[in-house]
């Protein structure tokens, strides 16, 4: 806000920027609509204008959602989201593409599935969980270095035929840090050496008691490769949602989280989003962090084009001004002057963060020599 373009204070105290132009001419200055001028001489201008300067308070000019919370009678149940992960080689990415074989609606419709970030499955007993499919911890870590709290349940995959690897190890620690349950999926169990009861004990020695050994954390046998106890997995799962009560309003404003973006050639900026509350549809407006967009056409992870995305539900979104950043919310908001102002507001804000770092830095430097 140190600095400002003639047009655009123009346009905030409604006046023609060339009767702005001509009273900084008067005042000594020659500038154009385009240029900026600094805070000072706005002042100057907007007092000269009759105009009484107003100081706008955060929350007018961005968006706080924090005291915006759903009343209780208006929340639905909604499909838990997972994340998978352990060790390299431990079978994260086979088990996802295992479960994402159990998917009944993809079965039907025989859609191409496509890389989104994140899919949906129904289960036989019409279920929907939602699987963030970049696995490993490197993934949730950004997220919640973000501030974003993307996964409700951890799936940690152990090989039955291997052991706690420093990767386990680290996605246990992640996981506790996170406060999200844990499933353990024993997996490899079709390989002879498989040894699950090693597993099960290894595991006490980083505070991970399971069922079988009289603690609380579930755990399940499976063979991604073999496709065994998968179903025992799913069960687990949503035994696991259930105890976590998972709600959010469906009828209401969209608000999301950016799990992936990229400017594709063809389509231009593009956002993997996965729904947290409300539902997004075709031409809301947006900002996502300190972008701005209007939905344009969403695809789901079966490569189809869907006109609304409730909560809990993955959706590519296109329609957007620039790339967003992982972990990036996403709100809906009444119309594109709100969108434009929240973005620009935030764009300057990161901006004068960035070099707002000097001075402090000039400091300790001289802190230093003293
Ligand atoms: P990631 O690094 O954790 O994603 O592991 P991958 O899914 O890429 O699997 C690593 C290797 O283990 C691959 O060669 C898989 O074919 C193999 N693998 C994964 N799951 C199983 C399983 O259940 N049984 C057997 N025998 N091999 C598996
Ligand atoms: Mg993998």
């Amino acid at each position: 806000p140190e600095a400002i373009t003639v047009q655009e204070l123009a346009n905030r105290m409604a006046e023609k920027g060339a009767d702005l132009v001509k009273a900084l001419f008067n005042m000594g200055m020659m500038v154009t609509v385009n240029q900026t001028i600094d805070q000072d001489t706005a002042e100057l201008l907007v007092e000269d204008f009759g105009h009484r300067i107003q100081r706008v308070s955060e929350s007018d000019v961005d968006i706080d959602t924090a005291d915006d919370v759903d009343p209780e009678e208006t929340l639905k149940d909604r499909a838990p989201v997972v994340t998978i992960m352990g060790h390299v080689d431990h079978g994260k990415t086979s088990l996802l593409d295992a479960l994402r074989g159990t998917d009944v609606v993809r079965g039907e419709s025989g859609g191409i599935t496509q890389h989104i970030g994140a899919y949906q499955i129904t289960t036989k007993n019409k279920q929907k969980l939602t699987f963030l499919d970049t696995p490993g911890h490197e993934a949730f870590t950004q997220m919640r270095a973000r501030g974003a709290n993307v996964t409700d349940i951890v799936i940690l995959v152990v090989a039955a035929d291997d052991g706690i690897m420093p990767q386990t190890i680290e996605a246990i620690n992640h996981t506790k840090a996170a406060g999200v349950p844990m499933i353990v999926a024993i997996n490899k169990c079709d390989k002879p050496e498989a040894n699950p009861k090693k597993i099960r004990e290894r595991l006490l020695e980083h505070e991970v008691i399971v069922e079988e050994m009289s603690g609380d954390v579930q755990d399940v046998e499976v063979s991604a490769k073999a496709g065994t106890g998968l179903d025992d997995l799913i069960d687990k799962i949503m035994l696991q949602a259930e105890l976590l009560e998972l709600k959010a309003r469906p009828d209401r404003a969209a608000e999301g989280t950016v799990i992936e973006a990229q400017l594709d050639k063809g389509r231009g900026p593009v956002a993997s989003v996965l729904i947290t509350r409300g539902t997004l549809k075709r031409g809301d407006v947006f900002v996502v962090g300190t972008q701005s967009g209007k939905v344009r056409a969403m695809i789901d992870d079966k490569g189809k084009q869907v006109k609304e995305a409730g909560p809990s539900s993955p959706v590519e979104v296109l329609g957007l001004g620039g790339v967003p950043n992982a972990g990036d919310q996403l709100t809906v908001v009444e119309n594109e002057q709100r969108a434009r102002e929240v973005s620009e507001y935030r764009s300057e804000k990161a901006h004068s963060q960035r070099t707002a770092a000097t001075p402090a830095n000039f400091d300790a430097m001289f802190s230093n020599l003293k």
